[in-house]
């Protein structure tokens, strides 16, 4: 059969451009996500995370509760939307939306006739959220619960992978994240409807007619063959890029065994299982006699790079003026945690370099 002419093509190498790798992508994910779930692959997690709500309903003046711990990224499509953020504290156990905070905040909204349209829990540093108690509250009051699943992905609560819990859930697969196509993203999703609603908008919402034809506003959401290509090969990587990271985490847990005031951020029951991401530290100044900057600088200068944890977005400038329902938990967090070196790349050479380094400090 000959091939079609088209009206503008500008074709790559078949190899790369074939229009099934996104195909292959997406019932690669849906087959490791199990659970009879839909994924649809857009250009970043952030854009997941906008259809989400759209998806949801999410409108102007609309109220969405939000995990305050977390990456903007989680925070900003709120604001795409033109709808308002309301912020979580997180749980001292996973460091992720409290459930008693966000109950709290939904009875107040309720209070003054105003039901929250959405709540965005995180999974944050790959650990899981407390599932069990966020979904009963989701359909206790029957809010749309979104997922960012982004740093999560091989995660598990209770045998589930993180990310099928939700009406949504988030992927991403941004440089950093445990696997990755460069850039990208899929929404996890429970209905083909809701699968083929979210392509439809991430293609610019083209109505079916021989024409250009639309009826609602569109997006150029959708992820590129190419990178759908890549991601379908990290496929194959992803359970060996938990396990080291699994193992750098474990490298951790040995080198702080004995040094008081420093607590390596572990997996608070049997009931969960973490990707650990990246692997965090707490440290209590008043113990260990220095804090966490003190520690960064001393990384700083053997060229090793650290972080502190997130900064909540309720402390957030661009978010001053948002609600929150909290005390100080994630505030703590921010100001006493660390974030160290949890590549899939690192070697023996690396892992002793970084802990020469932590004991010249630590002693
Ligand atoms: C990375 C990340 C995102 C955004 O994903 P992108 O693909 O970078 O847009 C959202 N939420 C969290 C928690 C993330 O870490």
């Amino acid at each position: 059969m000959k091939e079609k002419i088209l009206l503008s093509s500008s074709k790559l190498n078949e190899d790369y451009s074939s229009l099934d790798s996104i195909n292959i992508f997406e019932s690669k994910l849906e087959d490791y996500l199990k659970n009879d779930k839909k994924a649809a692959c857009l250009s970043s997690g952030t854009a997941v995370l906008h259809l989400a709500l759209i998806l949801a309903g999410v409108q102007q003046n609309d109220e969405v509760l939000c995990q305050s711990f977390t990456f903007s990224a989680s925070a900003n499509p709120i604001v795409y939307q033109g709808a308002k953020p309301i912020f979580i504290d997180s749980e001292k156990d996973t460091w992720n939306m409290c459930p008693n905070y966000l109950e709290a905040a939904i009875k107040n909204r309720l209070a003054i006739g105003k039901k929250p349209k959405a709540i965005i829990v995180v999974h944050l540093y790959g650990m899981p959220a407390n599932m069990g108690k966020i979904s009963a509250i989701s359909k206790k009051y029957k809010i749309t619960l979104i997922e960012d699943a982004a740093e999560a992905l091989g995660s598990r609560y209770k045998g589930q992978k993180c990310g099928t819990f939700g009406n949504f859930g988030i992927l991403s697969f941004n440089e950093n994240k445990i696997i990755t196509t460069s850039g990208g993203g899929a929404l996890v999703c429970k209905t083909k409807e809701d699968k083929q609603k979210a392509i439809f908008l991430a293609t610019q919402a083209r109505d079916d007619a021989p024409h250009y034809q639309h009826s609602e506003i569109g997006y150029n959401y959708r992820m590129s063959n190419v990178l759908a290509g890549i991601g379908s090969q990290q496929m194959e990587v992803l359970d060996k890029h938990v396990s080291l990271r699994r193992k750098m985490h474990q490298f951790y847990q040995d080198l702080f065994k004995d040094v008081a005031g420093i607590r390596v951020f572990l997996e608070p029951s049997i009931d969960y299982f973490s990707n650990h991401w990246l692997s965090c530290i707490i440290i209590n100044e008043e113990v260990t006699g220095f804090s966490r900057e003190d520690l960064r600088l001393q990384l700083e200068k053997n060229d090793i790079e650290s972080r502190p944890l997130w900064k909540p977005m309720h402390l957030q400038p661009v978010f001053k003026d948002c609600l929150y329902f909290g005390t100080q938990v994630a505030e703590t967090l921010f100001e006493k945690g660390l974030c160290l070196p949890s590549g899939s790349n690192l070697t023996d050479a690396d892992r002793e370099r970084i802990a020469n380094s932590i004991r010249s400090l630590v002693g």
